[in-house]
């Protein structure tokens, strides 16, 4: 929501939007220091709240430094090195979105440690997948990375941004699933209610693609419509729509929709 429009918050809230959450993610940009997280966290904990508010809308963050800006360690760990102060912040649900974006090593470092971070404060984690050619090597680094805390509560993670080729390998680990929903590259309305059909609806949901980029903060309700035009019951898509997430976000002592 950082990157859009007051505009977008009003048409989230006529959809029928009463609740969102929002992760740390990379703002289109590369920021140039530490400082520039540090108001980019205050951003997500105590300005878009506000924002949100004006639409009767609740608005949630998680944290983290984005993978595509944590290729550097030591400018990531600088960052991180800010994170905990804000976790105390009523909105602040958990850690993400975290992950992979090319592979490296560097990005992986990166990745374990906000994961321990997440468990040594028993906190949900969401995690991004990369995209296109990186996604499938990505998610496989990111389930061996996954499976070696032997302390980690599978049920408080979700892995995002999942396609078909890598849908199956998240949800039999015993993770949640994201579809991450746009409106023209990657995933699209039809593909996810595709994997809905094939795969779900268990430890599924399903977020709009909303940021900088060609991005629709309505892809959810749209992609209801097209569960509704393929005969999906209503009760299917309030499941997949509003108890999954409610679900899965209810694992945060924060999270009072
Ligand atoms: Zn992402």
């Amino acid at each position: 929501m950082v990157s859009r429009t007051t505009d977008d918050y009003e048409m989230l809230a006529l959809a029928g939007c009463e609740v969102l959450c929002e992760p740390a993610f990379w703002a289109g940009f590369d920021r140039s220091s530490a400082a520039g997280f540090y108001d980019y966290f205050r951003q997500l904990t105590e300005y878009e709240p506000k924002r949100a508010a004006k639409y009767g809308i609740k608005h949630y963050c998680w944290l983290c430094i984005n993978p595509k800006e944590a290729d550097d360690p030591v400018f990531a760990r600088e960052v991180m090195a800010l994170i905990p102060e804000f976790l105390d912040c009523p909105t602040v649900l958990g850690i993400g979105e975290i992950g992979l974006n090319k592979n490296t090593r560097n990005e992986l470092a990166i990745f374990e440690e906000h994961v321990q971070l997440a468990v040594d404060r028993d906190l949900p984690i969401l995690i991004h997948t990369p995209h296109l050619e990186d996604k499938l090597k990505g998610t496989r680094l990111t389930l061996d990375l996954l499976a070696s805390f032997s302390n980690l509560d599978r049920n408080k993670v979700i892995i995002d941004h999942v396609e078909e080729h890598t849908i199956a390998p998240v949800l039999d680990a015993g993770y949640w699933a994201g579809m991450t929903l746009y409106p023209q590259s990657k995933c699209s309305l039809s593909r996810a209610v595709d994997m809905i059909e094939v795969y779900g609806p268990d430890r599924l949901w399903m977020n709009s693609a909303c940021d900088w980029g060609v991005s629709d903060p309505l892809a959810v309700p749209r992609c209801l419509q097209e569960m509704k035009r393929r005969h999906h019951s209503a009760a299917d898509i309030q499941r997949i729509a509003y108890q999954h997430p409610k679900q899965f976000l209810s694992q945060s002592a924060r999270f009072q929709p």
